[in-house]
């Protein structure tokens, strides 16, 4: 009986020693946080990121408080199959991107930590400019996978394609052109490709197959790929 007591107080011990433990964690590192998108990506950032796909109130607040400028969607399947569902129209975020952007609010929140944390600090520090424009392909549309009968993220918005960057010195740094390359552009590339594996489901690149020779493919669906 003596022995159970003592196990059950060294348990609880440990417990509340845990607890107050991750309660001092910075909040990027503590898994049950909310996320703060501005703090630098730490240890429960994936984790938190992907707590936003099922906690609309949660994301959009996230996005507020980073002041990210968007224009909420209402819920709207498009035919059978897609839709947009805790959707927005991203009216503006730190850098300009050069279609207009309708995703998911989850996508949202982790294309605003990398351009945020990853492709500005890498211009900056490997090319001297910082990044004036992200050229995209755009993010909602109603189709497959490419070559496959299996819906893409994209039919859900919950996905964007990244084909370059501009620089405000003018530089364009391009997938298709730069990609594998020695040099700075090349470097740049890896590491925002590499980056976007850190925060996005999955992150599809020049690597993965020949429909990805010249953009990036990132999203916050169920997979989990980084090639
Ligand atoms: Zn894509």
């Amino acid at each position: 009986m003596r022995g159970i007591s003592i196990l059950l107080t060294y348990a609880f011990l440990l417990a509340a020693i845990i607890v107050v433990l991750v309660r001092a964690l910075p909040a990027r590192h503590n898994p049950f946080a909310p996320i703060d998108l501005t703090a630098r990506p730490g240890i429960a950032t994936t984790a938190q990121l992907s707590r936003l796909k099922g906690d609309r109130e949660a994301c959009f607040t996230a996005l507020d408080t980073a002041s990210v400028q968007y224009t909420p969607l209402e819920d709207t399947p498009h035919g059978k199959k897609c839709g947009l569902f805790d959707a927005l129209t991203l009216d503006r975020t730190l850098t300009p991107y050069s279609a207009t952007l309708q995703m998911t609010c989850a996508e949202t929140a982790a294309v605003y930590m990398w351009e945020r944390h990853v492709v500005r600090p890498a211009a900056v520090e490997i090319f001297g400019s910082p990044v004036a424009r992200i050229e995209t392909y755009g993010s909602f549309s109603c189709r497959n996978i490419a070559g496959t009968r299996r819906l893409s993220q994209h039919a859900f918005g919950n996905a964007i394609d990244v084909s370059g960057f501009r620089l405000e010195d003018g530089r364009v740094i391009d997938v298709k052109a730069h990609w594998g390359k020695r040099g700075k552009e090349g470097r740049f590339l890896k590491r925002v490709h590499s980056g976007a594996c850190e925060l996005f489901s999955v992150t599809l690149g020049p690597e993965y197959n020949a429909a990805h020779a010249d953009h990036f493919h990132m999203d916050m669906g169920p997979g989990g790929i980084c090639r």
